[in-house]
């Protein structure tokens, strides 16, 4: 099937309110460009060097975000355009994020990435960092970000039980989170599902996925 093919079949298949991130990291221009043809307009990149060539070469109406780990030195690269970052794994990174959009004369959305996969080597804030952070109101310095939300990965696992509780321990932080007023939050957006577990996230409370290879093929 040609990306514009599996596109169609994908969007038939979610929901109205879940938003479709279309991860094309490692792929070429062209592949991004038969996606945004057949009408896609957020992608997803894991590096921010990739991430700005492609901003440099695409059309300007397509929302770029960054979804892999964020170095601090790099966030000037992509501070002019990005449209959300969903790699925010850790307060020390605000600080640049802040600065540069400020530069930049930006609001910058970010999700705070929570580990919740049984695994070591995810990135994220756990469970009692991110709720620290809330009740310290670590946020209210930095006037030109607003956390739009929070982003999870579950195991790399066939086991759909363990999956499930990840995601489902992710959505009961939203809803919780959500109803809590706290300067420069606006949770709204819950990021979880790739290729193989979007379905499992959705039905979860996930609304936007992050789909890479079922759209552009294997990496
Ligand atoms: C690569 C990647 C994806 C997409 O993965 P697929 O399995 O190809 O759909 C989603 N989220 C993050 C954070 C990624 O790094």
């Amino acid at each position: 099937m040609s990306i514009a093919q599996n596109l169609h079949a994908i969007r038939a298949s979610l929901p109205q309110e879940v938003s479709l991130v279309a991860v094309s990291k490692t792929k070429p221009i062209a592949d991004l460009q038969e996606a945004y043809a057949a009408g896609q307009r957020l992608f997803g990149e894991n590096k921010i060097q990739e991430m700005t060539e492609k901003w440099e070469h695409l059309p300007k109406d397509i929302s770029w975000h960054m979804i892999g780990h964020v170095q601090s030195n790099k966030v000037k690269f992509m501070a002019p355009y990005v449209s959300l970052i969903h790699g925010v794994d850790r307060l020390s990174l605000l600080d640049e994020i802040n600065k540069q959009a400020a530069k930049n004369n930006r609001i910058i959305n970010c999700l705070l990435q929570v580990h919740i996969a049984q695994e070591e080597t995810k990135f994220g804030f756990d469970e009692q960092e991110l709720l620290a952070a809330f009740d310290a109101n670590a946020f209210a310095p930095y006037s030109n970000i607003n956390i739009a939300g929070l982003m999870g990965m579950a195991s790399f696992t066939s086991d759909t039980t363990q999956i499930k509780t990840e995601f489902n321990q992710l959505k009961s932080h939203f809803d919780s989170l959500k109803n809590k007023p706290t300067a420069q939050v606006n949770l709204q957006i819950l990021s979880m599902g790739m290729s193989g577990d979007y379905a499992l996230a959705i039905a979860c409370g996930s609304n936007m996925v992050r789909i890479g290879s079922s759209i552009f093929g294997n990496r």
